[in-house]
This record gives C-alpha cells, structure tokens and sequence, in this order.
C-alpha cells in the first residue's frame, strides 16, 4: 500500500486524531482547545456560497473551439482570425428557475454560456438554447424572476404568478411559444442548441461594423421531452442532464456543436424591418442566412465541482478586441448584472480564481487588494498609471466601434480643450508676494524630497506652462531645500 499523506489543519499542522474530540478526561466536555475540531465544524459551517439566483443549477466541460471558415472579413478578433485556430473553451449548461438542487428535467430554458479562453483575454459568450427572450428591458428583469421564482406565501412556483405577468407582457408571447412547444423539454444538455440571443457587433481590421447573431447548432441532434416523458424523469433522476454530459464525456463520446452566424452589415439596422437589437425577436434566416464559423467539441470534465462550475463566473460583458455590445438593452444591463453578481456571490477577486482567470494570456493591471487577494499581487510594482516607472500601459487601439459616433467613433472621447494651465497660471499671478512665496516654498519643500530627476523636472515643466516666473522660482527653491 502506498505511503498515506499526513492529515493535517488548515495551517498545515499534522492531525493525530481524527476520530475522537478532546475531553476533560474520558466523559468529561469537549474542550475549546481542540483546534482541529473547531476548525473543522467551522469550515464545514461555511461550505455554502450564495446560490446563483438564476441559472442555479448547472454543469460544466471543458474542450475546444475550432475555426473552419475565415470570417476576418467581419471581425478582427484574433481567436477567429484563420481557419485552423484553436481556443480551449470551458461551457456550463444550466436550467433557470429552479434551485440548486431542483430536477433538471424541467420546462425551463436552459442557460449555454461559454468562455473562450483566447490570447487577448477571456471571451464570453453568455447565452440560452433560445434565441429569443421574455422581455426585451433589463428594468423588468427582477419583476420577471420573481414571477417565476417561489411565491412569498407558497414558497411554491406559482402558476397564477407565471401568467398574470405573462399576460401583462405581451412581448413574452413569442418566447412562450417557444418554451410550451416541442423543444420546451431539451432531452439533455448535448441535444440542444445554443444561442448568444443577443445582437453583438463585430468589427474587421478595417474599423467597419457588422451585426451578429450566434447559433451554436448541436451535432447530437435536437432530442426533446414530452411533458409526461419530463415528469416521470424528473422524479427516478433529477440530475438527469448532469450524468447525461459527464458519462458521455466519460465513455469518449465527446459532443460538438457547429456555431454558425448571422451577419447584417452595420447600414442595414435601421431599415431592417425587424427591430435588430429587440431579444424578443429573431432575425430571420430568409433575411440573414446561417453561416457556419466553427466548431466547438466538449471533451473533459471538471475534477471539481465547487471549483469549476460553482465558482464559474461568466459576465456578457467580458468582450476581446474585435467584438462588443449592440444597443440591445437586455444585453446592455447585462453587461452590469453579470459582474455585480459574481461580486456578490464571489468576492472582487473572483477572476483570479483558475477557472475564471485568463488561460492564453495574463490579466495585467492596477486593481489591487480586495478581500481575498490570493496571488502575489504585482509585488513592489508601482499600482497607479500613468506613472513613470514601467507597468502595464493602454494600448490606444479602440476594441470596437462606437454605437453613438459612426464607424469609426468612439466613446471614449476625451474632454481636453487644449489648455491645462492658463488658470492656474492666472491663480499665481493674482496672488500677493508673500502668497507666491508661501506657495513656491509648499511645492518646493515637496518636490525636494523626489528622488528621481525626471519627475521633478516634468513637475517643474508643469508650473513653468502655467506662468515662466512661478516655474523658475520653483526651481531655485528646490536647489535651496536640498542644500
Ligand atoms: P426558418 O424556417 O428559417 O427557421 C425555423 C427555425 O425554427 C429553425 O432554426 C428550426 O431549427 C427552428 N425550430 C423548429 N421547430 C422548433 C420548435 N418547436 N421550437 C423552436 N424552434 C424550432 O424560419 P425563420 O428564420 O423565419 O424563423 C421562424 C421562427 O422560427 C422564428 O419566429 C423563431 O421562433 C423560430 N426560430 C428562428 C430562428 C432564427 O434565428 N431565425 C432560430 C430558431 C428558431 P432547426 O433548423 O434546428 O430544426
């Protein structure tokens, strides 16, 4: 038999008992100083995190996205850029309504959200096996959930609360078509399509702009549930969709979904007869043919649950130069509600876990501490920008056009007009004799203590724009304290 590990607490200190607590002689009470006991029975205490509260119960894979056409002419974005490229991926798949521990045979949609892991950050693309939706404003969003959710008294989903929202929004109809048809019940994860639902933009090397819709169409087949088929599986195996995937993947039979895209050039969105970025409806293919992009196969499961899927945080607005939002609002308060959430539910640090963290390139930047901050944290590195001592700095590449400003416009527009110092040169000049001095003296006496040149020289730069008196009396003062 092989060697066994040493048991040990939290602080690494070996256990030499892990059966029997501590005790005032053999019956006597357990004693406070039993370490490994308290620690344990705390830790086991805190083993819950707030649950999602939708998409609370789901799964997850890992694999790989595969390029098969060239769409460079409609997007710049570097994972997509030749026929061949591969991205890993990692892909959960959830039901929406129910709890955590709710049957996954269910008349629900189901949530597909997958996370492109590409050299220029983390890509995802947080969508459902719809490509439509209940509403089409974030700002009725909570009011819907709960709609859906438990009812207050009943502490039961109730069907009086599903309709009577329903029938004050008419805009949910189609998408109650398509819940209470044949594909309302997926038979599986693996049987089902997967759509961004939203619109997204996408821009080539050029600067122009394209629409786009995503269709990840599933190489398994569409396979469904009748109503009593759902309800009978419900019951003899909730975690119906859960062991569907990981067996699959166990015995190798790896399953793939094709994705496939819509492209409306940028001009064509305000003529088009449909509002594009409304997520209630859909483009129609007659209008905007699916074109196939690539492949995506699922083909290793998570080793940890907890890990992996439970703390798995997807945020819509995670976008990679190359690709960003559309005016769809629905996507637009997404973009918040995502993060915010994970915020909650995870702490600000969550990215660095490794199932959130980028894989194919590392986050880079000035965010620092938090609760949790686990990594080295940038060690001695200076944590502001601009600063004159290395680090990480912008890029100045726009990552993708602006929606307000045409084509080639951006929103991050900068209010500069040009002058940085005619008032405070106009604030010296007004000031007394005795006041110039009080102030040359403060900012000398400061600037005397900076031990590197450059800056004091830039600082004095400053002051000299804003009046040539005030900048070389700054700098004699400096050559006085130093003395
Ligand atoms: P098409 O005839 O070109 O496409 C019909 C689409 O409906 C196909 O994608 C088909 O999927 C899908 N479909 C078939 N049966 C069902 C069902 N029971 N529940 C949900 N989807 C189903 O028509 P249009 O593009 O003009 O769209 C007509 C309607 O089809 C839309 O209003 C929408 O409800 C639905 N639809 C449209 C999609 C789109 O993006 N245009 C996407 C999916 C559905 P498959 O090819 O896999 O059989």
């Amino acid at each position: 038999m092989p060697a066994r590990r040493i048991l040990t607490t939290e602080s690494g200190a070996p256990v030499a008992d892990n059966q029997n607590s501590q005790t005032a002689g053999p019956d006597g009470p357990v004693l406070l100083q039993d370490q490994h006991l308290i620690e344990k029975l705390a830790q086991f205490n805190r083993e819950r995190i707030p649950e999602r509260i939708v998409h609370a119960r789901g799964s997850g894979a890992h694999g790989h996205f595969e390029v098969t056409v060239d769409v460079s002419r409609w997007t710049r974005a570097r994972f997509l850029s030749e026929v061949g490229k591969t991205t890993e991926v990692f892909v959960r798949f959830s039901t929406v309504a129910g709890s955590r521990g709710a049957p996954e045979a269910v008349r629900d949609p189901r949530g597909f959200a997958v996370k492109f892991y590409t050299e220029d950050g983390n890509y995802d693309l947080t969508g459902n096996d719809t490509p439509i939706f209940f509403i089409r404003d974030p700002l009725k969003f909570p009011d819907f959930i709960h709609s859906q959710k438990p009812d207050p008294y009943t502490n039961r989903q109730e069907p009086d609360n599903v309709w009577d929202f329903f029938s004050l929004s008419p805009e949910a109809t189609h998408m109650f078509t398509w819940l209470f048809g044949d594909r309302g019940i997926p038979a599986s994860y693996r049987h089902m399509n997967g759509y961004g639902s939203h619109t997204f933009q996408w821009v080539n090397a050029a600067g122009e702009q394209f629409f786009v819709k995503y269709h990840f169409k599933t190489d398994q087949g569409i396979e469904c549930l009748t109503t009593d088929e759902a309800a009978r599986l419900a019951g003899e195996n909730p975690e119906s969709h859960t062991v569907d995937l990981m067996t699959a993947i166990d015995r190798g039979e790896f399953p793939s979904w094709t994705l496939r895209v819509q492209v409306m050039p940028a001009a064509d969105a305000a003529s088009y007869h449909v509002n594009p970025f409304d997520l209630t409806r859909v483009w129609p293919h007659s209008d905007y043919p699916l074109i196939e992009i690539g492949k995506m196969v699922l083909d290793r499961n998570p080793d940890n649950y907890f890990a992996e899927v439970e703390q798995a945080a997807f945020d819509p607005g995670h976008f990679v130069p190359g690709i960003g939002p559309s005016p769809d609002k629905m996507l637009q308060g997404r973009l918040f509600a995502y993060g915010d959430a994970h915020r909650y539910r995870l702490g600000i640090n969550h990215t660095q876990l490794p199932i959130n963290r980028p894989h194919a390139t590392e986050a880079d930047n000035y965010g620092r501490d938090g609760s949790m901050r686990f990594d080295a944290h940038y060690g001695r590195e200076k944590n502001y920008e601009p600063n004159s001592f290395g680090g990480p700095a912008e890029s100045g590449e726009p990552l993708y056009g602006s929606l307000a400003g045409g084509p080639s416009g951006t929103y991050a527009w900068d209010q500069h007009d040009g002058d940085d110092f005619s008032q405070a040169g106009a604030l010296y000049r007004l000031m007394p004799e005795e006041a110039k001095a009080r102030l040359v003296d403060n900012i000398a006496s400061g600037l005397a203590q900076v031990s590197k040149d450059d800056i004091v020289e830039r600082s004095i730069a400053n002051f000299r724009h804003a009046d040539p008196d005030y900048g070389a009396r700054i700098e004699v003062a400096i050559k006085a304290h130093r003395r």
